[in-house]
């Protein structure tokens, strides 16, 4: 028999996704009204212990919207991450503001102490406002993305904001379930600890809406106000007035009937990613030149993707594992390609990127969908066995 193709991350529907999708086509409630999608903001509130949640059409919306709410304007400059998915960063340029981009630690997170030096040594704190020496900007935000499901260096980084009067907004996109089992925020989940945080429900993320995302913040007047913006600043519903402009980012109640399917079983998600990861992580270190990345012990992960450290006297290198895989039928892929180098943000301000560069060469993405089963994750590990330049 022929192997089967083994992707990288894929959703896993077998709840009562279906069951609950046809609910919602038999009430006829498809569109951005519908019993769903206020009963998913809650479940999504009361798991993750937030005041409140707002549902948005995709994470980036989510993080669009959160930008706005926060105050940051054309005028305003924001701190980000370098390593990360684009849509993180994206966003700052939606509003008109400019990114300022920031180095990895050794957990793919921003860099904590880049962080500080970067606010003492290049900018001026003046009049409650961090003002960047080379541009003379306002510097209002930090947008903090917690990479694989990892947990970025909070307590460090919510210091650093206080400090200098920053607005944190947590890209949580990818760890829903992450949360802290130690420390001054001991029990807070990813997303909920900084100003505002947002969720992703897009298809290879740990829970899936086909395409959706979450706004949580504990200020309730936030949450009011990323509702009025996401759908369309109506203030008065029958005569449709309309005191600013808005934006038509409302999750549907198809997509939240997804969700509440898919919230059911997180947990199990989870569970079968953390078996996954620890299998993985266990055989690897029986092979020499690989090495899997950890998530911190001081945090529950939700184990969402797993990153593969190949180092250089491994017998192939990043570009030709990932071939290699693709021959044997498995979905692999380099981390991403740095924000920073991307040709829209070519002329941003950088702040001493380095490990940002050293790990972009090294890690590759193997697969860990929930539904891989442990004789998938051994067959990719036999893989790495017999490494052959293809
Ligand atoms: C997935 C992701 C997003 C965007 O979420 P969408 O729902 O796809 O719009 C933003 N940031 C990061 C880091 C992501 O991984």
């Amino acid at each position: 028999m022929s192997q089967k193709f083994i992707p990288l991350s894929v959703p896993n529907l077998k709840g009562k996704e279906l069951e609950y999708v046809t609910q919602a086509i038999e009430t006829e409630w498809v569109s951005t009204g519908g019993p769903y999608i206020n009963d998913f903001e809650s479940k999504i509130a009361s798991y993750v212990k937030s005041k409140g949640a707002v549902s948005c059409q995709n994470g980036t919306a989510g993080l669009h919207i959160a930008l706005d709410v926060c105050e940051v304007t054309s005028k305003d400059e924001v701190i980000v991450p370098t390593l990360t998915f684009i849509a993180a960063v994206n966003p700052v340029k939606y509003i008109g503001a400019e990114p300022i981009f920031m180095d990895c630690d050794d957990s793919l997170n921003m860099d904590s102490t880049k962080l500080r030096e970067f606010c003492e040594d290049q900018c001026t704190f003046f009049e409650g406002k961090l003002i960047n020496n080379l541009t003379k900007k306002h510097i209002k935000a930090i947008v903090v993305v917690h990479v694989f499901g990892n947990m970025a260096d909070m307590e460090a980084i919510m210091d650093i904001a206080k400090k200098y009067n920053l607005k944190v907004i947590e890209d949580a996109t990818e760890a829903i379930g992450t949360y802290y089992l130690s420390g001054n925020y001991k029990g807070r989940f990813a997303g909920t600890i900084g100003d505002m945080g947002v969720y992703s429900f897009n298809g290879n993320k740990i829970m899936t809406t086909g395409g959706g995302g979450m706004i949580v913040s504990n200020n309730l007047d936030y949450l009011d106000r990323a509702k009025h913006l996401s759908t369309q600043a109506k203030s008065d519903e029958l005569y449709y007035t309309h005191d600013e402009i808005g934006y038509n980012y409302r999750m549907t109640n198809l997509q939240a009937a997804l969700g509440l399917a898919q919230i059911e079983k997180l947990e199990d998600f989870i569970q079968t990613k953390k078996e996954n990861y620890e299998f993985y992580k266990e055989k690897f270190e029986e092979i020499p030149g690989l090495k899997m990345m950890n998530f911190k012990e001081n945090i529950r992960p939700n184990y969402w993707f797993y990153a593969l450290y190949i180092e250089d006297d491994y017998s192939i290198n990043r570009d030709q594992v990932i071939k290699y895989l693709a021959s044997k039928k498995v979905q692999s892929r380099p981390i991403w390609g740095l924000i920073s180098e991307q040709k829209p943000y070519a002329g941003s301000q950088v702040h001493k990127i380095e490990k940002a560069k050293e790990y972009l060469n090294h890690i590759v993405n193997i697969p860990c969908s929930s539904n891989l089963s442990k004789e998938d994750a051994e067959y990719v590990v036999q893989c790495f066995k017999r490494p052959e330049v293809i």
